[in-house]
């Protein structure tokens, strides 16, 4: 009955007037306060882990009690136990989406009590959704490893402006969540005007942490470059979920002097990898999921700068156990140890998420990737957002927001740059635009395609 209500007021308080949010807010400053006594212990444990621990042996643990306790890994392994990661590197298989979703009652633990458990489904712009339950205590583990990710660059359950999928009446420029600390925004608006208003707030009410997609902390830094703002007060943006590209740090970074601090992860949980504080390489949290990068036949990458797919297994999700999960999202392998600051954990850099997806396609069904498209940073610096549209194979559209140093010149340089890459019937199509595509969710995607990637 109490968590029923603490729930409803959980999802409802967003809906108070603002100055009695503003209120709540200010006298939330204890996160032990929200997220319970459970959060300042896992926070704790992963203070002390930090050094010692050893995935490995919990990754062990994992596999031979999914073994004992769960249908799809009792059949495949009946009998076995496995005693090092070299015979786990051998012998145990990988598993897909694919896998769980003809599976997804075999992956369920003999053992699981699912009154314990959520039932719920990996969202996506990509094909079908897998089902999937997780431990209803799981926000506790997910809460405390973001906040000691994002305490890397000072964060401290400060307030966060958020702009990624929430839709705000037409009227109104701003909600509160006091209780998340949250200054949530429309990410659906996305113009000079409402920029403006963002701006404006985010100001007076001296928020330093702006918590939205990638293709949003770069439109809106923009907008803060191109009006000269006064940044100084914003420590940094809190990303996630979509590909980042060079000329998006570059531009934030760089030339508006924010950070820009990414975070990878997915819904499968299996994973989770932050930036280091003092570099744009990706800590693989040890303490989350166990992680590999293999390539296409399985094995391990080990040399440094090599491409592969990033696997995971999971560490907290004991009702649902999804062990070596190919994720479909690559990256390449830095080392064991992070060069910068010298974190013994793995490292890694250039994430592509949906890699496999990526594709243009000439008429004839060959393609190119995006990343072969990849512009060279001088025309990158006269646009100011730039996507791929391609709703039949032979024709691409291009999205182009202009800067005001673009000129007929660039225009030229991007027709042949395209139809250098492309098949000479290719046909290609630049459309000048104000604002690029936002899919359902608020996400940028690259290329928007209509083209299913198995034909
Ligand atoms: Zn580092």
């Amino acid at each position: 009955m109490i968590r029923r209500y603490a729930n409803y007021i959980r999802k409802n308080i967003i809906r108070l007037p603002n100055f009695i949010n503003y209120f709540i807010l200010n006298i939330n400053q204890n996160p032990t306060m929200i997220y319970g006594i459970d959060y300042q212990r896992y926070k704790k444990y992963l203070n002390k882990s930090d050094t010692t621990f050893n995935s490995e042996l919990h990754l062990l643990n994992v596999v031979n009690s999914a073994i004992q306790t769960v249908p799809y890994y009792r059949r495949l392994y009946r009998g076995m136990t496995f005693k090092d990661i070299n015979q786990f590197s051998k012998c145990f298989g990988f598993i897909d989406k694919d896998i769980v979703m003809i599976n997804m009652k075999d992956f369920i633990s003999d053992k699981v009590k699912i009154a314990d458990y959520d039932f719920g489904t990996t969202g996506g712009t990509s094909g079908k959704p897998l089902q999937l339950i997780a431990p209803k205590t799981r926000y506790i583990i997910e809460f405390a490893t973001i906040h000691s990710i994002w305490e890397r660059i000072g964060y401290k359950f400060n307030v966060r402006a958020v702009i990624r999928n929430h839709r705000l009446p037409k009227r109104v420029i701003y909600k509160i969540n006091p209780l998340m600390r949250e200054v949530i925004f429309d990410g659906f608006r996305l113009n000079d005007n409402y920029f403006q208003d963002v701006y404006k707030t985010i100001r007076r009410l001296n928020i330093a942490f702006i918590h939205c997609y990638p293709s949003v902390a770069y439109e809106f830094s923009v907008y803060l470059l191109k009006n000269r703002l006064d940044v100084s007060f914003i420590k940094a943006f809190l990303c996630s979920s979509e590909n980042i590209f060079d000329y998006q740090l570059d531009l934030v970074q760089n030339r508006l002097g924010i950070r820009f601090f990414n975070f990878y992860g997915h819904s499968e949980k299996l994973v989770l990898a932050g930036f280091c504080a003092k570099s744009d390489l990706y800590h693989i949290e040890p303490t989350y999921g166990y992680f590999e990068l293999v390539d296409t036949e399985g094995n391990g990458i080990k040399q440094v700068g090599d491409i592969g797919e990033i696997v995971g297994t999971s560490f907290h999700n004991p009702g649902m156990p999804l062990i070596r999960y190919r994720t479909g999202d690559f990256a390449e392998y830095v080392g064991d140890i992070c060069p910068v600051c010298h974190r013994r954990v793995p490292v890694i850099k250039n994430i592509m998420g949906r890699w496999r997806g990526d594709r243009i396609f000439n008429r004839d069904g060959s393609f190119v990737t995006t990343t072969a498209l990849n512009l060279h940073d001088e025309l990158y610096s006269v646009i100011y957002g730039l996507q791929y549209v391609q709703k039949e194979k032979g024709i691409l559209q291009i999205l182009i927001i202009k800067s005001p140093l673009y000129n007929s010149m660039h225009e030229e340089i991007l027709y042949k740059h395209y139809k250098d890459k492309l098949n000479k019937d290719t046909k290609i199509e630049i459309k000048y635009v104000d604002e690029l595509i936002k899919q359902p969710n608020g996400k940028f995607l690259l290329l928007i395609s209509k083209i299913s990637s198995t034909n």
